[in-house]
């Protein structure tokens, strides 16, 4: 059967409701489906914001730590940790041809450096 303007359908399953005019579901089955439907859906874009907001404010350390009028700078483990940098976090890597790993959030990234160093960069423009 197909719902008309106007209809009342299920949340659910799209079906069209008879009965009552508040009624939102076919049934329970339908209503527990879609209730469990909206509760992935909300911890799925929680943890999509959680990601984004890791990596930005990723970039906004290193962006701090990096002079615009400097090509590199370079900083310490404990002070990127203590800007509330989280290493986990990263848009890619860039190998270079010597096989020197960069790891960046987004334009900003940081080469590993000895003694738990490391060196800021800025992606140029390409
Ligand atoms: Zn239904």
């Amino acid at each position: 059967m197909q719902a008309s303007p106007g209809m009342k359908t299920c949340l659910s399953c799209g079906k069209p409701l008879k009965g009552r005019v508040d009624k939102k579901f076919c049934d329970d089955y339908c209503r527990n489906n879609y209730n469990n439907q909206q509760k992935a859906k909300g911890s799925y874009s929680n943890l999509v914001r959680n990601i984004n907001n890791a990596l930005m404010k990723n970039r906004k350390v290193l962006e701090s730590i990096l002079p615009t009028t400097e090509e590199t700078a370079k900083a310490n483990k404990d002070k990127l940790l203590n800007l509330g940098f989280q290493f986990k976090y990263l848009t890619h890597i860039y190998t270079t041809r010597t096989g020197k790993k960069y790891f960046y959030c987004y334009d900003y990234g940081y080469l590993p450096l000895d003694n738990d160093w490391f060196l800021i960069v800025r992606k140029k423009e390409e």
